[in-house]
């Protein structure tokens, strides 16, 4: 049932679904773990941020009728969101990384 796939770093034959190589421990998505855990905190915590700065900036500018005032702070904040959501795909696709996709 499961497709077998040579190791990127002993060129063993493993099993193409194993995060980590029985044979000698290699592990590729463990070396993005962590940077991808600080980086996808990060994301969201800017998510939450633009959003809610968002959402209060559109706010003020209803009340005051700013709008003219509040476009380029508006589009700096959705360029963040943007950012953000990126990097929360990139984290997403790096999860699916095992020793076989090193293999070319
Ligand atoms: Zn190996």
């Amino acid at each position: 049932m499961d497709e077998q796939g040579r190791c990127g770093q002993c060129r063993s034959l493993i099993s193409q679904g194993v995060d980590r190589c029985p044979d000698c421990g290699y592990e590729p998505a463990s070396q993005g773990r962590i940077i991808g855990r600080i980086v996808g905190l990060l994301a969201v915590f800017t998510l939450c941020v633009t959003t809610g700065a968002l959402g209060y900036l559109s706010l003020l500018s209803l009340q005051q009728g700013t709008v003219g005032q509040a476009g380029p702070l508006v589009a700096a904040l959705l360029g963040l969101w943007i950012g953000a959501a990126v990097a929360l795909v990139a984290i997403f696709r790096g999860r699916t990384r095992t020793p076989t996709n090193d293999v070319v």
